[in-house]
This record gives C-alpha cells, sequence and structure tokens, in this order.
C-alpha cells in the first residue's frame, strides 16, 4: 500500500494493479520526457514548425462541435495576448470547453502547426491552466507515461508529492563505486529526474533538455547503470555456476545425418556448426552454445540432427519455440526428419487438447517419449523429465533468461543449444550472451535466388495484385502483411480484417486465408496446411509468420504500411520468400506521407539483404532518445538501459562486476540491487 497524502485506497489500489506499491515503485516511471515551459512566447512571434510553445493569454469566443459521446467533436478558441491572437483547436476533448469557462486567462502548452484551411498558425490540442496560480506551468516539465488510468497532471501531482516523501532510500550501490564513476546515489538522481533544475541561460536549458529526452544525464546513468550491473553479475554467475556441473556427455556415435532422412546434403557451414555443437555434447560438461543465422540459413536441421545424436546416447530432448504457430511447423519438420528413425516427436502446446497434453507429461517424466516440441507449455510446473540431455530454444531473442532457465532446471544439468536469426554484433554477443559460445551459420542453402524488393505506393495496390494473382496462377504463393489485426485510433495503420474484402476484390478466383494470433490452435493449423497444400494460394498475415514459417513455393509478399515494422522484423518477415527455386518479389506497399526518415529506412531495406546491415542500420537511424532495447536480443526487462546507447557503462559494469568478484561482494551486492534489468522474465510470445 502506497502512503501518501491525498491517495486514497482507491487509488492506491489501481496503482498496486499496475505495480506500484510503494513510494519507490512509483518515482521509478521516470518521465517519458521532459519539456521545455520556461518562456512564455509572444504570439506574433509563433512560427508554425510544429514545436512546442507556452504562451499566455485571454481566451476570445469558443465553439464546440459535439460528435457523439465520450468528448468526440472539436473544440475552438482564440487567444490573444497583447499584441496578436492565434486560433487554439482540440479535437476530440470537447470537455476543455468546460474548463476555459469562467478562467479569463490561461496558460496553454502544445505544438504550433499550420491551420490548414487559413494557412495561419494555429496551436493542436494543447494543455490549458488556469494563469490564476498554478505552481507547475514554469520550468522544465516531466511528461509521463499513464499508469493505468492515471496520467497527465494528475499523475505530474501525485509524482510531486512522492518526491516530497522520498526522505530515506538506501542505495543498494557503495557510495565509493558510484563516485568513481561520478554517478549520483539513487535518491538525488530520482529527484533531479522528476524535478530537473532548469538551468536559466536558454543555452543551457536546451542542451540539457535534449540530454534528458536521450536518456545521457548522469541520472538516467545511475539507473542504468544499476541494471546492467545486474546483467553482467547475473551472465557471471550464471557461467560460474555451469563450470562446476557435470553433464552426461553424448560421446561420438557415427554421423547423426545418416540417422534422419535429410532431403538434402548439409552446407559447409552447416557441417561446421554441428561438428562444434557434437565437440561440446561428447564433453561431460553442460553445453552453452548459442547458434546464430539468418533467417533461412537452416538452424532447425541443425538442432534435429543434435536432437538424434542425444537421443540415441540415451537422453532426452527438448526442443522451445516462442509461439504456437511456430511450435507446430517444427512437429511437421521434426517428423518427417524422423520418419525413419526409432523416435517421434511430440508436441505440448497451451491449446493442446487436456488429454494429449497429460499423456505427453506423463510420457517425458517415464521416459518413454525422448523428444518434445513446445511453447512455454513445457516450463510448467507438471511437466519433469526422466533424462534430459538436451535443451534447445528456438528464436532465443523472444525469451527471457529466465525462462531459458527455467527449462534447464527441468533437468540435473542438461546440454543447451539456443538460436537466433537476429544477428547481434559479436562485442555486445560477448556481454549480453557472455555466458554462451557462439556459433555462427553464415550461408545459404544452395539454389536460393535473392528476393528483389519494391517500393509501391498504395494506388499501385491493383496492378501489384494483378502480378500476384498470374504468380498464383502459375503455381505460387504469396503473402500479405498487417501491422494490425483490426483497426485502431491510435495508430494509423492497414488492419488485416478490413483489408480482406478489398483482398477478395483485387485477387478475383484466388483462394485467400487468413492468419493471426486471436485464432484457435484447429483453425490455425488447417489455414496453414491448407496454404501448404495449395488449396489456400493467398495468405493474409500479421506478424505470426515471422518466425519459421517454411513454404518453399511462396515467392511473393506484399507488406502493408511497411514502415510500421523496424527494418530487422521486416527482414525476417522477407526471410519467409525466396526458399524455392522461383524469383522472388517483396513489395512494400508505403503511403505517400511518410516521413524522409521513414522513406529512408525502406530504402535502406529495399536495397540491403544482409541482417546484419540490416541491424546496424537500423540503430544507425533511430530517432534520439529512442531506445532499442534488449528485447530484440533476449536480455528484456531493462528499463532504463539501452546497450547499444550505453555500451560503455556495460563495459563499466563487466569491470565492476569482475572487481566485487575479487573482492567477495558480488553475490551481496546484487542480492540488494534494487532494479533487477536482465534477470527478469519477460511475458514473451505472440501479441499479432
Ligand atoms: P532458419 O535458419 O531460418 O530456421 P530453416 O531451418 O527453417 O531456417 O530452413 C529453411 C529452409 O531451408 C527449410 O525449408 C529447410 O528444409 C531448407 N534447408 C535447410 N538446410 C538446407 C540445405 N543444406 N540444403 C537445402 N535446403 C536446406
Ligand atoms: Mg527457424
Amino acid at each position: 500500500m502506497i502512503r501518501l497524502g491525498g491517495i486514497g485506497p482507491q487509488l492506491s489500489s489501481r496503482l498496486a494493479a499496475e505495480g506500484v506499491e510503494t513510494v519507490l515503485d512509483l518515482l521509478l516511471r521516470i518521465p517519458a520526457r521532459w519539456e521545455d515551459r520556461t518562456e512564455i512566447a509572444r504570439i506574433g512571434d509563433l512560427v508554425p514548425d510544429g514545436r512546442p510553445a507556452l504562451l499566455r493569454g485571454r481566451v476570445g469566443k469558443v465553439r464546440v462541435r459535439r460528435r457523439g459521446r465520450r468528448g468526440r467533436g472539436v473544440v475552438q478558441a482564440e487567444l490573444a495576448d497583447g499584441d496578436a491572437t492565434i486560433g487554439v483547436v482540440w479535437f476530440n476533448q470537447t470537455w476543455i470547453a468546460d474548463r476555459l469557462k469562467g478562467r479569463p486567462e490561461v496558460f496553454v502548452y502544445g505544438p504550433v502547426r499550420r491551420d490548414p484551411r487559413s494557412e495561419a498558425p494555429q496551436l493542436v490540442n494543447p494543455e490549458v491552466e488556469a494563469a490564476d496560480g498554478g505552481e507547475e506551468r514554469e520550468g522544465i516539465i516531466p511528461v509521463y507515461r499513464k499508469i493505468g488510468p492515471i496520467g497527465g497532471r494528475r499523475l505530474r501531482k501525485l509524482m510531486a508529492q512522492a518526491i516530497r516523501a522520498l526522505e530515506h532510500v538506501e542505495d543498494p550501490l557503495p557510495a565509493d563505486l558510484l563516485a568513481a564513476r561520478g554517478l549520483p546515489d539513487l535518491r538525488t538522481a530520482l529527484q533531479r529526474l522528476h524535478r530537473p533544475p532548469a538551468p536559466t541561460a536558454p543555452a543551457g536549458r536546451a542542451s540539457w533538455i535534449d540530454a534528458l529526452n536521450c536518456g545521457i544525464t548522469p541520472e538516467h546513468s545511475r539507473l542504468a547503470f544499476e541494471e546492467l550491473l545486474g546483467l553482467a553479475g547475473n551472465v557471471l554467475r550464471l557461467r560460474e555456476t555451469r563450470r562446476f556441473r557435470r553433464a552426461p556427455a553424448f560421446p561420438d556415435s557415427g554421423d547423426p545425418c545418416r540417422r534422419l532422412d535429410l532431403p538434402f546434403e548439409l552446407t559447409a557451414a552447416q557441417r561446421r556448426v554441428l561438428d562444434e555443437i557434437l565437440g561440446d555434447l561428447a564433453r561431460p560438461f553442460p553445453m552453452a552454445r548459442l547458434l546464430e543465422g539468418d533467417v533461412g540459413t537452416g538452424k532447425t536441421v541443425v538442432a534435429a540432427l543434435a536432437a538424434v545424436h542425444v537421443l540415441d546416447g540415451g537422453g532426452q530432448v527438448a526442443m522451445m519455440a516462442p509461439t504456437e504457430l511456430l511450435a507446430e511447423q517444427h512437429m511437421a519438420t521434426l517428423t518427417k526428419l524422423f520418419a525413419g528413425s526409432r523416435w517421434q516427436p511430440h508436441l505440448l502446446t497451451g491449446s493442446a487438447p487436456a488429454a494429449a497434453r497429460r499423456q505427453v507429461i506423463r510420457e517425458l517424466a517415464d521416459g518413454t517419449a525422448g523428444l518434445v516440441v513446445g511453447t512455454h507449455a513445457l516450463i510448467q510446473a507438471a511437466v519433469g523429465f526422466d533424462r534430459l540431455g538436451l535443451v534447445i530454444i528456438d528464436e532465443q531473442h523472444r525469451f527471457g533468461v529466465a525462462q531459458r532457465q527455467a527449462l534447464l532446471e527441468k533437468g540435473a544439468a542438461p546440454h543447451l543449444l539456443v538460436m537466433t536469426a537476429t544477428p547481434i554484433p559479436r562485442s555486445l554477443a560477448l556481454t549480453v550472451y557472455g555466458d554462451l559460445d557462439l556459433s555462427i551459420l553464415d550461408e545459404l542453402p544452395p539454389g536460393r535466388r535473392p528476393v528483389r524488393t519494391v517500393i509501391r505506393a498504395p494506388e499501385q495496390a491493383p496492378s501489384v495484385f494483378e502480378y500476384m494473382g498470374r504468380e498464383v496462377a502459375g503455381g505460387a504463393r504469396g503473402y500479405v502483411v498487417f501491422p494490425l489485426i483490426e483497426a485502431s485510433d491510435a495508430i494509423g495503420a492497414e488492419a488485416l480484417e478490413d483489408n480482406l474484402p478489398k483482398l477478395r476484390r483485387l485477387l478475383p478466383g484466388v483462394e485467400i486465408g487468413m492468419l493471426h494470433g486471436r485464432m484457435g490452435r484447429e483453425e490455425r493449423e488447417q489455414v496453414y496446411a491448407a496454404f501448404q497444400r495449395g488449396e489456400i494460394q493467398v495468405l493474409a498475415a500479421t506478424t505470426v509468420i515471422e518466425v519459421g514459417v517454411d513454404v518453399p513455393q511462396a515467392s511473393m509478399m506484399v507488406i502493408a504500411s511497411p514502415e510500421r515494422f523496424g527494418l530487422s522484423q521486416l527482414h525476417q518477415l522477407r526471410g519467409r520468400i525466396g526458399r524455392g527455386g522461383r524469383q522472388s518479389w517483396c513489395v512494400l506497399l508505403a503511403g505517400g506521407r511518410l516521413s524522409a526518415r521513414a522513406r529512408r529506412r525502406l530504402e535502406i531495406f529495399q536495397a540491403t539483404r544482409d541482417g546484419f546491415k540490416l541491424a546496424e542500420a537500423d540503430l544507425e537511424l533511430r530517432g534520439p532518445g529512442e531506445r532499442t532495447g534488449l528485447r530484440q536480443w533476449g536480455a528484456d526487462g531493462l528499463l532504463f538501459a539501452d546497450i547499444f546507447r550505453d555500451r560503455e557503462l556495460l563495459e563499466a559494469a563487466k569491470r565492476t562486476v569482475a572487481e566485487l568478484a575479487a573482492r567477495g561482494l558480488l553475490r551481496d551486492t546484487l542480492d540488494r540491487l534494487i532494479l533487477k534489468g536482465g534477470s527478469t522474465p519477460s511475458p514473451a510470445g505472440a501479441n499479432a
């Protein structure tokens, strides 16, 4: 329960529902951005450049046009200072009209744009405050993300109260350690983030605000440093623990390729990586290996070969995938590969019928089942193994470290193989995955033709789909990808369900199926199987197809609202085509209202096929203050740190961890940390 004047039981339980139970929890929700409201602008000087301005003026006539309920409609007003007037407009907040009543003089703060009709400057959706004494109207103002239903000025007041109440916090980090890096203690950092002191010189203020908004102040660094210390500390701890464990050894027992029905020869890269894995498995220490390979380099078959080696050596194998669709896919692939062997894969997912699930769980426990493929369902408490020898985690970046660990703990000390298609620069991999050895698949199977990528305007959709229609008539298959299932007010992006009728019109005579994350398993499996067989020729889908979907006949992909996706994500999507002998096409249907930066990103995507280069470009093109997050690399749970932005801090954290370990203080310090960065499990899974 949070105890603060003005927070009653109702508000406090709402906050608790959002994970805010103490004053400190509340203050750790630091502002999303900071705005300069130090100087009042003169209306006559305003330029409609979209930047926000603070004005003080008298409200002239107010017009309200309501449209439906819940504040929908438009409010228009005029605001005058000494010498000029400006139009002000609010969309869908008709209650503003009441707030303006009886307040002849107000402060407003909002972006100055050009009125599309009169071409004159206009203030759009500004915040309003009476000019008779609100204490927060000037200075650097923090802007917060909503916490549940609480936001705006109300949250700001709450935070101001909390920061006054924050008298004593025990800083988990030793003072000398912080001082050595020029970092403030926790309490000071929070105080200064919530109530930033405003330098009086405008230039100093501007650069301070920039630093705040990019997250590079010493105050930010203090928070980030604690998280990175946790991350680096956990990596070191995992590595140490494993060093002293003994694992079952699976010595060389002949080429595993001969024991599966492989429809092709391994590439040289696959062979090399397989040998690295077999070498690890032969030793009595648990393997911990990251297999990194771009989309389509053939990671699955390598995993299957490692699996058959362990199975024949008497161990059990568990393979975990982040989505049900992918688990089902692996199940189908493994069933074919293992058809001529003694082994048969079993599937365990949340949506499997309860009876089937119980049976698999029983057979894993008594050891009759050797090989299981599944989702997070594998880490539920009921699942246990008789002699788990190898854990394989596909698309590792979708899982948290804790989930990986949970599956490992189902065995005594099983070997671990994690696979990812998300490229991560090697130096970073060593830090984030410092507890893993790295194998790289850097070769595509032969006979692939590079996918050609083009950008087309939405008006060209008819000719694009006409082409798709012809391709399909010639035996090909296609994907149409949308960022959303249903249209959303908040995001102006194309949605799957709204576009289906249009697609049907544009693709007459073509069987179109739909695939997204809200469908049940049976329906999904049916659609997918029909697509594989060619009964469905075009699959309209969300990003559920991003991982693992493998239909070699698919040679065309149209992506709607492509600017909504990150470059790496687009790359994953594009990796679904170009898997057969046919020339494949990826068409980005991009709207005309793209920003220059968005257009540039798409052009880079068009010109670049290398996943590593795209990941780097993605980073370079980030806007200031935009976080990459670790999410992409599987060590998420970091709220303040960004491994790219805070590279140097991360190095410092690694050194500190080594020092602490040498002084025998590591465990204690880690246990005391308040910000548990990389150790938090992530609720991974499909939400598309
Ligand atoms: P990813 O690395 O993206 O997980 P997959 O394992 O799904 O890639 O493999 C992509 C496709 O390439 C599959 O259809 C697979 O059967 C095929 N493939 C894998 N290895 C080879 C190979 N050595 N020669 C030919 N095709 C291969
Ligand atoms: Mg894969």
